[in-house]
Order: C-alpha cells, then structure tokens, then sequence
C-alpha cells in the first residue's frame, strides 16, 4: 500500500525507530508514546483492520503476539505486567488503518480502559 505509512516503515521510506524484526513481523517505538515502553508490532502484510483478517492469517497474528512476547522480556516488564491493544475502527481510536498491536507498560494500567 503505497499510502500507508506502517508500510512506508517497513519499506524504509518513512525512519521508525526497530526494536525487532523477522520475515513476518516488525515492531517500532511509537513516535507519540501512551507510557514508557510504547511499541506497535505490526505485520509486514497490509491488513487494515482486524475486521479484515483472514483465516490464512492466523499464524501470522500469533507470531504478532509472540514478538510482543519477547519485546516485553527485552524490555524488562514481562514480570511486572503489560498491556497489549489492538484497536479497530473510529470508535475505538484506530488512526493508521494498518494493523498494528500496542505493547504499553512500564507503568500501571487502569481498567477498564477509555
Ligand atoms: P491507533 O490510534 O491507530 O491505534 O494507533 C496509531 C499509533 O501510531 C499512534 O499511537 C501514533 O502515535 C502512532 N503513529 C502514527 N504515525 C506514526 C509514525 O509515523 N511513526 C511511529 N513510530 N508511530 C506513529
Ligand atoms: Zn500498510
């Protein structure tokens, strides 16, 4: 998608800051962070939404949460607890229409959430 700009990152046209990648997945600091450690792990197909997930990407959504997994234990909160959101649509605050997964933490999460 030449005007999604989670492609651009993953193309390298627009810098993102990588904390980790593979074939599949990347994931990047989020420019206007939510806590300490904001990370958005996204895949490296364009998905809009999670309305737009197919079965045959099944496997593919779970390698997004196994990178959150070892983002989190990187980044030292897997103990102390994190929070993992993707958000879907407008009422739910979705902005880039690429899918992407917030690992919050690094401080305490209220629920139930905004
Ligand atoms: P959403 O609101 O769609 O769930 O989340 C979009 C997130 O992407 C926001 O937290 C926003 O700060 C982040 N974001 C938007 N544009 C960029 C960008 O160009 N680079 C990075 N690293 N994050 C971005
Ligand atoms: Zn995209």
């Amino acid at each position: 998608m030449t005007d999604c700009i989670f492609c651009k990152i993953i193309s390298g046209d627009i810098p993102g800051d990588i904390v980790y990648q593979d074939d599949d997945v990347l994931a990047f600091r989020d420019l206007n962070p939510q806590a300490p450690t904001h990370v958005l792990v996204i895949p490296r197909k364009h998905i809009a939404t999670t309305n737009d997930i197919q079965p045959e990407d099944a496997e593919l959504i779970g390698k997004m949460y196994l990178a959150a997994k070892q983002i989190a234990k990187d980044e030292a909160i897997d103990e102390a607890g994190y929070r993992t959101v993707i958000n879907c649509n407008r009422a739910a605050g979705q902005t880039v229409f690429h899918i992407h997964l917030h690992l919050l933490g690094a401080r305490p999460m209220g629920w139930p959430p905004g």
